[in-house]
């Protein structure tokens, strides 16, 4: 099936009006999902309402909950989301930490206890848009672990996505790159189990502790485990998401001592720096422009199938 931008745009935004989301509310956390549909991540794009509804009705989402401020000092912003639509939570975090690195050089911002945050890359695209180079580690609490640890079958950590951020120069668009540190993301499971597909590769253990390429198995009653991207290099990586988000933010990590309700919770620990505090803004865009250029000339196998691109390009 084959919608519009405009209509699953009017569809997501009736939906969060109709759910007690004000109008301000309604507009970014819509204009949030379509994107993530348009960039081709449909596990974060307007399918999420369902699982939204879900957690409207258990009280796990709260419409309109305001940004707390834990600490402003200085380059620190420390933020709680208190359970408020991530997607909102993340856009007015990420504007006041690009506002303090307009001051301070670097600011680092962090969100406890956020609602789903969605697509991280919209965090980072922000920074770029503003001329700024981000960093963004993310956990997960409240639901139930998804991802095995490198040698494990059982999952111990959430799918703990990663960004970086830079703007964009004469020549590109902005270099995002932004991804869960398990090889597909939980959603994608979702999405390919819908379509009737299996993944080309291995991305799951199941319980038995086979690697798998079949997505329903992360959706048996007994469900497997999410491997991480490139063995223990992804599985330090998520860990690292694990411990800077969780502990950094204030929330907490996703060790068995705290409860769990199914939801999901994000932390985010994220740094926005000014790249015209540490160096040249035309240097800066030469360098990415030479770079780029240099990445792109290696020689391609398959230059029509498989052209070489730059993390946030259209794939
Ligand atoms: P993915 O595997 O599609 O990887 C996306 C990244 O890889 C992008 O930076 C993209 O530009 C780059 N990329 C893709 N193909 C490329 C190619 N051929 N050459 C060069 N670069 C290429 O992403 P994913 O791991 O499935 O994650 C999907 C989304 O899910 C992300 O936006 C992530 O933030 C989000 N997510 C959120 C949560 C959460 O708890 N909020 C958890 C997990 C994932």
């Amino acid at each position: 099936m084959r919608y519009s931008k405009e209509l699953l745009y009017k569809v997501g935004h009736a939906f969060l009006r109709a759910t007690g989301s004000n109008e301000a509310e309604a507009r970014i956390v819509a204009e949030h999902m379509v994107e993530a549909n348009l960039k081709g991540h449909d596990s974060h794009g307007v399918g999420m309402i369902g699982m939204y509804t879900n957690y409207l009705k258990k009280g796990q989402i709260k419409p309109n909950a305001p940004l707390g401020v834990i600490k402003d000092k200085g380059a620190v912003l420390q933020f709680n989301g208190n359970l408020g639509y991530g997607q909102r939570i993340g856009y007015e975090a990420t504007h006041r930490a690009i506002d303090r690195a307009k001051e301070t050089g670097i600011c680092m911002y962090t969100i406890a206890q956020s609602c789903h945050l969605g697509r991280i890359g919209t965090y980072g695209e922000m920074a770029a848009e503003a001329g700024m180079v981000s960093v963004h580690f993310v956990n997960v609490n409240e639901f139930h672990p998804l991802v095995a640890p490198y040698c494990g079958s059982e999952a111990r950590f959430g799918t703990n996505p990663f960004c970086v951020a830079m703007p964009a120069t004469d020549e590109y668009g902005p270099f995002i790159l932004d991804f869960a540190t398990s090889i597909v993301a939980m959603g994608k499971t979702r999405v390919a189990m819908l379509a009737h597909k299996k993944f080309d590769e291995p991305v799951i253990v199941d319980p038995e502790g086979n690697l798998t390429n079949d997505p329903g198995v992360m959706w048996n009653d007994h469900p497997g485990a999410l491997l991480a991207f490139a063995k223990h290099k992804g599985s330090g990586l998520c860990f690292a998401c694990e411990l800077m988000a969780g502990i950094l933010s204030r929330g907490h990590t996703i060790q068995p001592g705290h409860p769990r309700n199914d939801s999901i919770v994000n932390n985010m620990t994220a740094f926005v720096i000014d790249p015209a505090a540490l160096c040249d803004l035309d240097f800066m865009k030469s360098e990415m422009d030479a770079m780029i250029d240099y990445v792109k000339s290696s020689h391609m196998a398959d230059p029509v199938n498989h052209p070489i691109l730059m993390p946030g390009e259209i794939e």
